[in-house]
């Protein structure tokens, strides 16, 4: 079988080096707050272009963070308005409620996935008070018009970088485009820890301060507690793997490009749609997309030869019981990527064998008449 990903894999390929380092941290006897994550914090922030990088529990609590520390400094209260795609992963969603704050969701372009910045001036009111974008898939939301609506109306421009660490928006790297950018290193992740993992990257001092406070139970010297805060820390252990893992990331990138390149230029089934790519440094392929009117019935073809593949998403935030709220909104093109979606096995320890398997599978679809 052609795995989506094997993860046992990804880890064996630098496998040495990260055992060298958990054993170094096993032996050091300090496992939390120390070299390791400063280490690498400071070579995150090198790598992203930003003055701090934070390391916390997991990506879905770096955007909590981000949003928290907003809410400390009084720039935004419970009620006020924030607007995020429509066609996202549930957390970038979720970071928002969390505070208290309330999702604005705006739909995507059919042909990036990515939020349709000419839809989202519309939504913009005296409540509005940051635009969250998620550079989905791997790919780059970021436009020139959204940091333009960002001054606009004097908004803080949050991002969700969770799939896309090492993308490029003209040079600059997501992450750093913004006012606070939350990462995740979920272990499916492009830069990916043996466990949960995430940070918050950013330029504002007093942000990175009340992240790491607020992340640390609110403590801002031992026994101080300035906030009402959490135990969301980053783990010795997983800040020394993501260290070995990050002088790797780029390498690993340029082999997800050829195999996306790859995919595009010989995926020649006429009921499938490829991604579109306009510059191939703004998408660094966490997911490959197709899109396909009969989804189910490939991804049933693909199964039974040998190819899984997984759809992201099944059901789109809004038709979450969660936000039973938004259960009876419309977003058509959310729901036509929702319903259409699959992403084809990707990651830079595929061969490329089971590429150009993949590949010939898929053209050799036909859709029956039955399915029709
Ligand atoms: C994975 C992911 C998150 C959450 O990260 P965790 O580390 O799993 O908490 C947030 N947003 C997006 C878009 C993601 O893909």
């Amino acid at each position: 079988m052609i795995k989506f990903l094997d993860l046992q894999q990804v880890t064996a390929k630098y496998k040495d080096e990260i055992h060298e380092a958990v054993n170094r941290v096993i032996d050091s006897g300090w496992y939390l707050q120390g070299k390791e994550n400063e280490k690498f914090e400071a070579d995150y922030s090198a790598y992203i272009g930003t003055k701090y990088t934070v390391g916390c529990a997991n990506g879905l609590d770096a955007l909590i963070w981000i949003f928290r520390a907003y809410v400390e400094m009084g720039i935004m209260k419970a009620g006020d308005e924030v607007i995020v795609p429509a066609n996202t992963y549930i957390a970038s969603i979720l970071a928002i409620s969390e505070n208290g704050l309330r999702p604005i969701l705006v739909e995507p372009s059919i042909e990036t996935y990515q939020i349709d910045d000419s839809k989202i001036e519309e939504f913009i009111t005296e409540r509005t008070k940051a635009i969250l974008i998620v550079h989905l898939y791997g790919q780059c939301a970021y436009t020139e018009k959204i940091g333009e609506l960002c001054k606009k109306y004097n908004l803080k421009l949050i991002e969700d970088n969770a799939q896309a660490h090492g993308c490029l928006f003209k040079g600059k790297k997501t992450g750093s485009l913004g006012d606070a950018a939350g990462h995740s290193f979920y272990p499916g992740k492009n830069l990916g820890a043996l466990g949960d993992a995430g940070a918050v990257t950013t330029n504002d001092k007093e942000l990175a301060e009340i992240v790491r406070s607020v992340a640390n139970y609110g403590s801002t010297r031992k026994y101080v507690f300035k906030y009402i805060g959490r135990n969301s820390r980053l783990d010795e252990i997983q800040a020394a793997v993501l260290d070995v893992k990050l002088k790797h990331l780029d390498e690993d990138i340029a082999i997800r490009k050829e195999i996306a390149k790859y995919y595009i230029n010989h995926i020649t089934n006429p009921n499938i749609i490829t991604p579109i790519i306009k510059d191939w440094d703004a998408h660094v392929f966490h997911i490959f997309t197709i899109r396909c009117k009969y989804r189910n019935e490939l991804q049933k073809y693909l199964t039974e030869n040998g190819v899984q593949t997984i759809i992201h998403y099944p059901i789109p935030p809004h038709k979450q019981e969660c936000y039973k709220e938004w259960n009876n909104l419309s977003f058509p093109i959310t729901e036509q990527i929702h319903n259409e979606e699959l992403s084809l096995p990707m990651s830079p320890v595929m061969t490329k064998e089971e590429v150009n398997n993949v590949v010939d599978i898929l053209n050799h679809w036909e859709i029956t008449s039955w399915e029709k």
